[in-house]
């Protein structure tokens, strides 16, 4: 598989905040988000390739029951991404798989945590990946499917309260309940986000949606591997 890195951490976003978990960072990303925070999976991709059986090794050293794979968009590698999460399923890992959500694979995961790309992720409209992102960065069939067969989670990184409407305007199109929604402010620094979380904490207790931090931002800032 073609991955960036695996390493030992915290869950920092999400239903699954706070839990040790081991990451595997799948590279490539078939979208092109401005403010992407692992542009050395999407804008520009390192590809070190390891097998799915050296992947499975190396996790099970941790001797940690959860297993994060994330990207990049891991359903760019579907075949290899099904192989692997059997795998660790049959040795009792729990497995989040992080997906932008715009490709369907039948995978054995126990939570599926979706975070579909709202406007404010559009790179400026003279960059040649402008239409493809544009185009590409909704797919209401693969969130369907993902909601009738996965538990799941939809966390939307918000730039400001205007995008509430956007996010609305996709739960009614496609039937997203309140509860699995979460909310997170876009930012890459813990001064960035706190400037941010009061105004989402309103919209989410005036909705029933979750809050989520970002644990890594606040402690490490941009940082990798942590
Ligand atoms: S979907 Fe994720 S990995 Fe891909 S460009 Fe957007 S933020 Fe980066």
């Amino acid at each position: 598989m073609k991955y960036s890195e695996l390493f030992y951490t915290i869950q920092g976003e999400g239903m699954l905040t706070g839990v040790p978990s081991v990451f595997f960072r799948t590279s490539y990303c078939n979208l092109r988000c401005i403010w992407c925070d692992t542009p050395y999976t999407s804008w520009e991709p390192e590809d070190k390739s390891i097998s799915v059986n050296k992947v499975v090794e190396e996790i099970t050293k941790y001797n940690c029951r959860y297993v994060v794979i994330t990207g990049g968009e891991p359903f760019l590698q579907a075949k290899e991404l099904m192989v692997l999460c059997h795998e660790l399923s049959e040795g009792g890992h729990h497995i989040t798989i992080e997906t932008n959500a715009t490709i369907y694979a039948d995978v054995s995961a126990h939570l599926i945590s979706m975070s579909p790309k709202l406007r404010n992720s559009n790179p400026k409209p003279s960059n040649r990946y402008f239409e493809m992102h544009q185009r590409e960065r909704i797919r209401a069939d693969v969130i369907h499917k993902f909601l009738d067969n996965y538990t799941c989670q939809l966390k939307f990184v918000m730039e400001t309260p205007k995008d509430l409407e956007e996010i609305q305007c996709l739960q009614l199109e496609i039937g997203i309940p309140n509860e699995a929604v979460v909310l997170m402010p876009q930012g890459i620094s813990a001064k960035e986000i706190q400037s941010k979380q009061e105004g989402i904490i309103k919209i989410c207790k005036q909705n029933g949606y979750r809050y989520s931090p970002r644990v890594h931002v606040d402690l490490w800032g941009n940082r990798r591997g942590v």
